[in-house]
């Protein structure tokens, strides 16, 4: 069992860049331990009633809201997320249990489909232990869309989060349990992600859904594929932004700039590239750059912080090398681009412009505070650069004209488009995307059907033509 500073599952402070606790990585026989409870759990918990499991969804949403700001504080020393914006990450996450526990019954009654003869109905079944897989950059709210509505759907759920976020999700594992949730319905597993793979053939383990980076997800999904497992994957992005004509233009640049800061940066639905028409673009960047000229950066846990550190040191050098790389390439600098002198994994706010098609910028995903921002002459050449990633996450269209707003949205390929919004989240709203962002959905109807097996049942005669 390894406990030394090599484990890799640890708390780097990235406020100071300080190990502040280490936790073993669990072996191959303790993890087999785990699935078998896993499994035991599930052949009683489905059998529960959707009110017993709602019960636990809404004590489990209860404790968040009441432990909101301690949780929120392990958030900022695990990845320097801002304090109020970690805040609101716990009660995003209450409200998608309580929005499961009201919701699931429905979401999960017997569908009648109109039949010519008899009668025929759809029957949602749970279907047992679901492996899922997380990132660090939401530690609360990327455990709970998964966990929330597999829960309801009665299946029993074995988490394995990203190895520097360790705290989040033990003290996640504890709050269910206190919650009511019998041992094994919701089970966290200490484990690096290289191991993980190998876990998803497990014959126990009957589903298995991802959030985190394109390699990590083609490798796990294969591996499930390998066994005809369903999976979901919910991967990067490369958001645009684009800017319409009669846009306010005040309202875009605040919108998309700050949104872009939120999180550092590290969002997969971050505007990653704004789009803007070449005859405000001049008024456009200066207003973000005298925007991102004033913003304060540092400590995350100080309520005037706007621009909190990234979440690990190799994240920053990441991010900086990718600026450098892009400016080496031809883009241009208008801001920033640089580390902060002081400890910690703190950039400051930049904006790049003039990314051409041949430079990494152009397809890369940037998980940092960096605005591109693109030229273009007319709308259809927006649209076409909104389109040439190989993402498909989501995407913002701004502009006065809404009709006009949605026209635009409606050609922009990807899982969701907000119009005078950067993409957002609710727990009734379906989140999820297309190309090598992945397939499936969490959240709302969509996120709870999604590893249930949606059984026929059929009443007819022998002598019925079906
Ligand atoms: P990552 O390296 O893929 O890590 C994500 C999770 O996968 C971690 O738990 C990681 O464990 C694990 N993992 C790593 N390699 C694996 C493998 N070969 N097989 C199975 N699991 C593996 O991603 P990241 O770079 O930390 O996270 C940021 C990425 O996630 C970005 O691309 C972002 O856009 C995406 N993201 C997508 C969504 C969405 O909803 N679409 C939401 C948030 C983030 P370890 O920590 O132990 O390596």
């Amino acid at each position: 069992m390894k406990m030394s500073n090599e484990s890799p599952i640890k708390t780097v402070n990235p406020t100071t860049n300080k190990v502040e606790k280490i936790y073993a990585e669990m072996t191959m026989a303790q993890i087999d331990a785990l699935f078998a409870k896993a499994d035991d759990a599930y052949q009683s918990w489905h059998k529960t009633s959707f009110p017993e499991r709602a019960q636990v969804l809404h004590n489990a949403a209860t404790i968040l809201r009441e432990r909101k700001q301690s949780l929120a504080k392990l958030c900022t020393i695990e990845m320097g997320k801002l304090l109020r914006e970690g805040i609101a990450e716990v009660e995003l996450c209450a409200d998608i249990f309580d929005y499961y526990a009201n919701e699931g019954a429905n979401l999960l009654a017997d569908k009648p489909i109109p039949v010519k003869y008899g009668k025929a109905f759809l029957t949602y079944d749970s279907i047992g232990v679901l492996l899922t897989v997380q990132p660090w950059n939401f530690p609360f709210y990327q455990i709970t869309r998964t966990a929330a509505a597999n829960i309801m759907a009665g299946n029993t759920v074995v988490l394995k989060h990203a190895s520097n976020v360790p705290q989040c999700a033990d003290i996640m594992e504890k709050i269910l349990r206190e919650a009511g949730a019998p041992e094994g319905v919701y089970t966290n597993l200490f484990i690096s992600g290289s191991k993980v793979s190998e876990l998803v053939t497990d014959p126990r383990v009957k589903g298995a859904s991802l959030t985190g980076s394109k390699p990590a997800g083609a490798s796990f999904a294969s591996a499930a594929a390998s066994c005809v497992k369903k999976s979901t994957l919910e991967l990067g992005g490369s958001d645009p932004f684009i800017v319409l004509a009669d846009a306010d233009l005040d309202l875009a640049v605040q919108t998309a700039a700050l949104g872009r800061l939120f999180n550092a940066g590290q969002v997969c639905v971050s505007p990653k590239r704004i789009i803007v028409l070449q005859s405000v673009a001049d008024e456009f960047i200066e207003k973000a750059k005298s925007l991102y000229q004033n913003i304060v950066v540092g400590d995350p846990l100080d309520p005037n912080t706007q621009l909190a550190p990234l979440n690990s040191e190799k994240a920053v050098q990441k991010v900086i090398k990718q600026v450098e790389l892009a400016v080496t390439e031809g883009a241009k600098l208008v801001l920033g681009g640089k580390r902060l002198a002081r400890e910690g994994a703190f950039m400051q706010p930049t904006i790049l412009t003039d990314i051409k098609p041949n430079m990494k910028a152009y397809s890369e995903e940037i998980f940092g505070p960096v605005l591109c921002i693109y030229v273009v002459q007319s709308i259809d050449e927006a649209i076409k650069i909104a389109n040439a990633t190989e993402f498909g996450l989501g995407g913002s269209v701004f502009g006065k004209d809404e009709k006009e707003a949605i026209r635009v949205a409606r050609q922009i390929i990807t899982g969701m488009v907000y119009i005078n919004h950067t993409t957002g989240i609710a727990p009734e709203l379906p989140f999820g995307g297309t190309k090598a962002s992945g397939y499936g959905r969490e959240q709302a109807e969509a996120g709870i059907h999604e590893f249930v097996n949606p059984k026929l049942i059929r009443v007819t005669t022998p002598d019925a033509a079906y």
